[in-house]
């Protein structure tokens, strides 16, 4: 069993992932860091618990005698552009999406990218390992760097057409779901020349306007924003800020595959390489396609595309963009790091020439249908794993495995994988018309409930 998911840890603060869990991971991190680093950088979101874990982590690495740049709240890609740009390692206290109560850490290389899978199990056989302590003449000290949020900004607004985006007027919505992004995104739009409003844009640990996953059901309050300002956009980030979910000009939801497919299709020369996960979007295979580039598949989770990103790029590839339908996308060129306002800034550069209407409306023909079934215990999960498995062994379609369940139709896809960060089942299906979509779920959901 891994400590690190595809995510990096997360748990329910106090009950799965306690301070002194995560006080451990610094120290066993801290171990594995110590031969190249005695300088580490540690950010958090805006969580309840996250000062708490922020004091743990920051402990576990001073009591081995590491100095310790304390960020603040600070989005994750602004972590990796400090680690990047001061060429130290770094540790986020984030959950992410999750709801209020968890908690959770992800880490970061001096080079700004999240740590490999390698990485990730050296750390897990730290973690076994009984921890060392400086002595009290050795322990490291910390210091608040207040900077990192200004010079994230700074740093995104340089590395986008800012005088396109100026030059289309655009009025945005920012929606930062009282995560990190609060602080970061409604600024760096005013600096790139938009008219700004906002909505759940105070950071608050208890979420109050909506939880941290940007999905449609929880931008009712977005949509209603961006039809009542008459804006050309709506932003949507997560409680990290590394993804962004848009809204279009009418305040309508856009689908996370539609604008990944349509910032492909603006960034993809032929002979380029994209990687997305194993519920990649027909809309997407098919940009590609068009486009002469190649498409690598990995399972789910940020950690498996950032190391195939590595890998392709290795082996000679130019990848271009990269990235999932849940709004995490990564430009290589700019940063190897899922960056929720980076994304946004090159879509507005795209709303120069259409508007975000018409900018998904080659990607409207696909309908996608998502599912998630709550497991109460490990026995009820296999058992609905069980069911899954049957069904997709007897099925007439194309089987992949790569990380859960594929079933290719010709006319459409479902996967049904079990989540690493929560306890549920998720099946997804596409298809051409929205009743094939809820057939495919119907039937994968039906034989994971038939065996619970
Ligand atoms: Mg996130």
């Amino acid at each position: 069993m891994h400590v690190f998911g595809s995510s990096g840890v997360r748990g329910v603060a106090g009950e799965e992932l306690t301070p002194q869990d995560a006080m451990q991971v610094a120290q066993a991190t801290g171990s594995v860091w110590a031969t190249d680093a005695d300088r580490v950088a540690v950010a958090r979101d805006t969580r309840t618990t996250g000062r708490t874990y922020e004091n743990a982590v920051t402990s576990g690495f001073t009591g081995l005698g590491f100095n310790v740049d304390r960020l603040g709240i600070v989005p994750t890609p602004g972590l990796q552009a400090y680690c990047e740009g001061e060429g130290v390692p770094g540790l986020m206290v984030t959950a992410s999406h999750n709801p209020p109560a968890y908690n959770g850490i992800k880490l970061v290389g001096a080079d700004g990218v999240e740590l490999s899978r390698e990485t990730l199990d050296e750390i897990e056989r730290a973690l076994a390992a009984e921890p060392s302590h400086a002595g009290w003449d050795r322990m490291g000290t910390d210091r608040r760097v207040e900077r990192a949020r200004r010079d994230y900004r700074a740093d995104v607004c340089q590395s986008v057409d800012r005088e396109r985006i100026a030059g289309a007027d655009l009025t945005v919505v920012i929606d930062p779901g009282h995560g990190a992004g609060a602080l970061t995104s409604p600024d760096l739009f005013r600096e790139l020349g938009c008219t700004v409003h906002t909505v759940n844009a105070q950071p608050d640990g208890h979420f109050p306007g909506r939880n941290p996953e940007p999905v449609a059901a929880t931008l009712g309050d977005l949509r209603s924003y961006v039809r009542a300002t008459d804006a050309d956009l709506g932003i949507a980030h997560d409680g990290d800020g590394d993804r962004a979910i848009f809204v279009d000009e009418c305040g309508e939801h856009m689908d996370g595959s539609a604008t990944l497919a349509a910032l492909a299709a603006a960034e993809l020369q032929a002979g380029d390489g994209v990687v997305s996960a194993v519920n990649a979007s027909q809309r997407l295979v098919d940009v590609v396609e068009e486009a002469g580039a190649s498409l690598s598949l990995t399972p789910i989770g940020s950690t498996y595309i950032v190391s195939r990103v590595l890998q392709r790029q290795a082996e000679g590839t130019h990848v271009a963009i990269a990235g999932e339908g849940n709004g995490g996308v990564l430009f290589p060129d700019y940063r190897i790091a899922r960056d929720g306002g980076y994304t946004a800034a090159r879509l507005c550069e795209l709303l120069a020439d259409r508007s975000a209407s018409e900018l998904v409306a080659p990607y409207d023909d696909y309908y996608n249908v998502r599912r998630n079934l709550h497991v109460d215990d490990e026995s009820a999960r296999e058992s609905m794993l069980s069911g899954i498995e049957s069904h997709a062994t007897e099925t007439a379609a194309d089987l992949d495995t790569t990380d859960g369940w594929r079933l290719d139709y010709g006319d459409g896809w479902v996967l049904a994988r079990p989540s690493g960060t929560e306890p549920v089942v998720r099946v997804y299906a596409e298809a051409r018309t929205p009743e094939r979509a809820e057939e495919l779920a119907g039937q994968m959901v039906g034989a994971a409930e038939r065996s619970g």
